[in-house]
């Protein structure tokens, strides 16, 4: 099948643009993903696409998926692959439909402030772009250096800078995208219209299930006249918690929170440990010096000390240094398949579940017993962007040859149910990918069903990316 599939696929992008080539494909076989954080979905990960093929307008990708519509063949949409829950894993003998060559900026407006980019455009590219023009990116994720415009806006990512900018999807004013049928289709990118359905949110925080993002206009930022980075050091997670609420409280507005556990503390499976609070302001320098004054003061409330200086820089300067390390560590490498499945004896996850305000300590101390009771190391404990967000990292050793980790698999899915039970969502940041994609119904009741409704009658035979988000 491949190579009849291969030939198709070569007659509508031509010869050079598409591969099955194993070379070709390792770089598409898999996302971030890796079996040491998979645990009972670690063999779904052994799926091997048939073929990639990288178009280069939105008319081949309408004609991709037209012709797969017809072969009934899945399509994966692939754009940086750095995903962390296998939204862009292969699916047995799919086709990859990479975004890599669709990498142009179409335009930028520092009157309209927006800029229009092609979806395969990494975010730390359109960053510089935009400094160039002398406009701000507004998302900001660990990533910047490897993901891609298309793939933030189809997990709706947040980054650094959400505290005032909100995630990658509320930045999108307006997309072109080709649904799974064929079709394409355009939304006006003006802001705030009021007619008819918002058809871009087909696309944001979707995980190409119901389309593939061709062409994205995202509202962008002034550079900032003046910007404030500080750090404050608390006693207490709790004490930190506290401080962050009463910002919101008191309408302090930050452009970054980031506050946390140390990871690397000696005293880290501790319940109470110090905790960082990171924070920053921009805009105008009256307002910026006043904003972090009542915050400072907000926080020398809840027993917060300012921290050094020096450390505030670096943690900003360093701040993409994960996503850096993962494109030389994997994406540069021969083998990234290889890479992304080596064995280890180390097995991990890191949760971002979003919960009302007032149920974000008592879930941690529910966590707490229960990360204590399995004999789970939890590194983290953190709130990002906004006191809604609290994220966790946890650890287990395991023997080498073990694949999964049933204990970790189940934990998750404990802790995730059991932020759905307090009024809360399982992820805020990542998206679902394989590995969440069983707890979407509980997560939405009967609304998924409306959402499958909605995905057959755009996609009758289920192959743009089946068993992810919509399982
Ligand atoms: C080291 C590291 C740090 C990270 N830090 C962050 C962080 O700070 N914040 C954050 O939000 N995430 C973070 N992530 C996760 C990841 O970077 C994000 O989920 C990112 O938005 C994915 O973008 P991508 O281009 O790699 O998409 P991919 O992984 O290629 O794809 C993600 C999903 O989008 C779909 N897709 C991709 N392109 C398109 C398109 N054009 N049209 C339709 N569907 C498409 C894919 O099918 C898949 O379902 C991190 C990951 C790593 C490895």
């Amino acid at each position: 099948m491949a190579k009849g599939v291969l030939a198709d696929l070569k007659r509508i992008v031509g010869s050079e643009g598409a591969s099955d080539r194993p070379d070709r494909l390792s770089r598409y076989t898999g996302d971030a993903l890796g079996t040491f954080r998979a645990f009972q979905f670690a063999g779904r990960l052994s799926a091997r696409p048939s073929v990639v093929v990288w178009p280069q307008t939105s008319h081949q990708v309408s004609r991709v998926l037209r012709y797969a519509q017809q072969q009934q063949v899945p399509v994966v949409p692939y754009g940086g692959g750095t995903g962390v829950f296998g939204a862009a894993a292969p699916i047995e003998n799919c086709i990859i439909l990479s975004l890599d060559k669709m990498n142009g900026v179409l335009g930028l407006s520092s009157y309209d402030f927006t800029g229009t980019f092609q979806p395969g455009v990494v975010l730390a590219d359109a960053a510089s772009v935009l400094g160039s023009a002398s406009m701000l990116l507004g998302h900001d994720p660990w990533s910047r250096p490897i993901a891609t415009v298309g793939g933030a806006i189809s997990t709706d990512g947040v980054g650094y800078t959400a505290a005032r900018h909100g995630s990658m999807g509320d930045q999108v004013l307006g997309i072109e995208a080709v649904l799974a049928d064929g079709e394409i289709i355009r939304t006006r990118a003006s802001a705030k219209p009021t007619n008819g359905l918002p058809l871009d949110r087909l696309l944001v925080g979707t995980e190409g299930t119901f389309g593939v993002v061709t062409e994205a206009t995202i509202q962008t930022f002034p550079l900032p006249e003046k910007r404030v980075i500080a750090c404050v050091e608390f006693p207490t997670f709790e004490a930190g918690f506290q401080a962050i609420c009463g910002l919101y409280a008191e309408q302090v507005r930050p452009t970054m929170i980031d506050y946390g556990t140390e990871s690397d503390s000696a005293a880290r499976s501790k319940a109470d440990e110090d905790a960082t609070l990171y924070i920053s302001f921009e805009g105008f320098e009256e307002d910026v010096k006043s904003q972090w004054n009542r915050a400072l003061d907000i926080c020398r409330r809840y027993y917060g000390v300012e921290g050094s200086q020096e450390e505030a820089v670096r943690f900003w300067r360093t701040r993409h240094a994960s996503g850096e390390r993962y494109k030389h560590n994997v994406l540069e490498t021969q083998d990234p398949a290889g890479v992304r499945h080596k064995a280890s004896s180390f097995r991990m996850d890191y949760l971002h579940v979003s919960l009302p305000i007032s149920q974000v300590l008592e879930y941690r101390r529910n966590c707490i017993r229960l990360f204590a009771d399995r004999g789970i190391k939890v590194r983290e404990w953190s709130i990002w962007a906004r006191p809604e967000f609290f994220s966790f990292l946890f650890e287990q050793e395991v023997d080498k040859g073990c694949e999964t980790s049933p204990v970790l698999g189940q934990v998750v899915d404990e802790v995730l149910t059991l932020a759905q039970q307090m009024g809360g969502s399982m992820e805020y940041c990542h998206g679902v990918g394989l590995k969440l994609s069983h707890l979407v119904a509980a997560e939405h009741g009967s609304g998924l069903d409306v959402m499958r409704r909605i995905k057959r009658s755009i996609d009758p035979n289920d192959v743009l990316n089946p068993g992810k988000l919509l399982g």
